[in-house]
C-alpha cells in the first residue's frame, strides 16, 4: 500500500535541501525501514543528500511523516506506508532495517507485536534482500548484551539477558534478528550487516518517546521534577544522532559481516546525567526519585575498537555539544505547541 504516489505538494524544485548530482550508474536505490522514526529520518536525509533513490517505508508507530516532509515529492524519494510484519516487494541494492519500536514503554506496550516485528519482520526483509540480491544492514542494539557482567562491551560477549523480563520483547527480538541474519548469510548467502546501536539521541526524537535524554529534556526546560528511575547510579553512554548515521553508512559500504558496535563511549550515572541536563537548560526543575525499573542494566559503554579498526569510524560530536543542539530542538518543539494551542 503505498502512500507517496498519491501524495503530490506543489513546490518548486528548489525548495528542497540540496542533493548531489550522480550518474544513473552510480545512484542506489535504497529501502529504510523505520525510515520516519527518530534514527531512520536521520538517515534518509543523509542518503537523500547523496544523490541515492530512497525509499522510506514506516507503519507509523512511533513514526511520523513530518520527520521526512522535507523530501515529500521529490523525484529521488517514496514514502510508503507498510508494516513489516508482512512481506513487501520491491527491487533495491540496498536495505537498512531500523523498524522496530526502541523506547521501553514503547517496545512494552505490545510486546507481542515487538517479537513479530523483529521475528517475521527480519525474515521478510531477509527473504527481500535475497530475491533480489540487495545488501542489508540490520539495527541491532546494545540490549542485546542485557545487564552485562563485562565492561565496557566488546562484539565478542555473549550478553546476559532475561529470557522472562519485561525487556525480553525487545533484547530477545533483536537476538533473534541477529540470528536470522547469520542464518541467511550462510544458508542463502544473503550480503549482510550488523550494527549493534548504543543509546542515540538527538533532534527529531518523538516528544513522547519515553526514554531517559528526551524525558529529562522536556522535564528541564518545563520546569518540571527530572524523574529519576531508581538511585541514578546507572550508567549509560550517549551518542549524537550525526556520528550514528556516518557509521551506520560506513558500515553498509564496509566489507565486514562481523557485528560492529556503534556509540559513544562517553559514560555518566544516570544523576549526573540530570544534573548536567538541568545545568545546560538553566532549569529550576527538582531532581526526584521513582522506583527501579525491572531488569534495568546496571552498566553500560561501548568498545568500539572494532569500529576504529574497520571502519575508521569514532564519535566526533561530544555529548555536551550533541545536547545542547537537541535542547533547541525541544524548546522550538515546546514553542511550536504553545502557539498551536493559542490558535
Ligand atoms: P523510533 O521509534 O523513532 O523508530 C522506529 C521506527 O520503526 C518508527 O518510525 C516506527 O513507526 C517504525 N516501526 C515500528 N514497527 C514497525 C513495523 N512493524 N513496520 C514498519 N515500521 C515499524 O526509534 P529509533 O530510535 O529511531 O530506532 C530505530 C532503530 O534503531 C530500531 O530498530 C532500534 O531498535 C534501533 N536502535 C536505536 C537506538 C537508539 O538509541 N535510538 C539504540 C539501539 C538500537
Ligand atoms: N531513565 C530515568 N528516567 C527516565 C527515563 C529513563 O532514570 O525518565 C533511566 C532508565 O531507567 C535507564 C536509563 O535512564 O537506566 C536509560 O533509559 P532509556 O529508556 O533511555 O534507555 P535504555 O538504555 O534503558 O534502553
Amino acid at each position: 500500500h503505498q502512500v507517496s504516489s498519491d501524495i503530490v505538494i506543489e513546490r518548486p524544485n528548489n525548495s528542497f535541501p540540496k542533493t548531489k548530482p550522480r550518474s544513473e550508474g552510480s545512484r542506489l536505490r535504497i529501502l529504510v525501514t523505520g525510515g520516519t522514526g527518530f534514527v531512520g529520518s536521520h538517515l534518509v536525509d543523509k542518503l537523500m543528500k547523496q544523490g541515492h533513490e530512497v525509499i522510506a517505508l514506516d507503519n507509523y508507530f512511533t513514526g511520523r511523516k513530518r520527520n521526512v516532509e522535507q523530501w515529500i515529492g521529490h523525484p529521488n524519494f517514496e514514502l510508503v506506508h507498510h508494516d513489516v510484519v508482512n512481506p513487501y516487494y520491491i527491487e533495491v541494492d540496498q536495505i537498512y532495517h531500523l523498524a522496530s519500536p526502541a523506547s521501553p514503554p514503547h517496545y512494552m506496550y505490545n510486546p507481542v507485536k515487538t517479537l513479530k516485528t523483529n521475528a517475521i519482520g527480519t525474515v521478510n526483509m531477509l527473504g527481500l534482500a535475497r530475491r533480489v540480491k540487495a545488501r542489508m544492514l540490520l539495527a541491532s542494539t546494545s540490549e542485546i548484551y542485557g545487564d552485562p557482567e563485562i565492561h565496557p562491551q566488546p562484539e565478542t560477549y555473549w550478553g546476559h539477558v532475561n529470557t522472562i523480563g519485561p525487556r525480553s520483547c525487545y533484547d530477545e527480538g533483536k537476538r533473534v534478528a541477529e540470528s536470522l541474519m547469520i542464518a541467511y548469510q550462510k544458508q542463502e548467502k544473503v550480503d549482510i550487516r550488523i550494527a549493534r546501536i548504543f543509546n542515540t539521541f538527538g533532534p527529531k526524537m518523538h516528544m513522547n518517546d519515553g526514554r531517559v535524554v528526551s524525558n529529562f529534556i522536556l522535564q528541564a526546560l518545563q520546569n518540571q521534577p527530572i524523574t529519576i528511575y531508581g538511585e541514578g547510579e546507572q550508567t549509560r553512554s550517549f551518542q549524537y544522532v550525526d556520528d550514528l548515521v556516518d557509521g551506520l553508512i560506513s558500515l553498509m559500504n564496509s566489507n565486514t559481516t562481523l557485528p560492529v558496535n556503534l556509540g559513544n563511549p562517553e559514560e555518566y550515572t544516570i544523576k549526573e546525567f540530570a544534573e548536567l541536563i538541568k545545568r545546560l537548560v538553566g532549569s529550576n526543575s527538582r531532581i526526584i526519585n521513582h522506583p527501579k525499573q525491572e531488569d534495568d542494566p546496571k552498566q553500560r559503554k561501548p568498545d568500539i575498537t572494532r569500529a576504529a579498526e574497520l571502519l575508521n569510524w569514532k564519535p566526533k560530536i561530544s555529548m555536551k555539544e550533541g545536547l545542547k543542539k537537541t535542547i533547541e530542538y525541544f524548546r522550538d518543539e515546546l514553542e511550536q505547541e504553545k502557539v498551536k494551542i493559542k490558535k
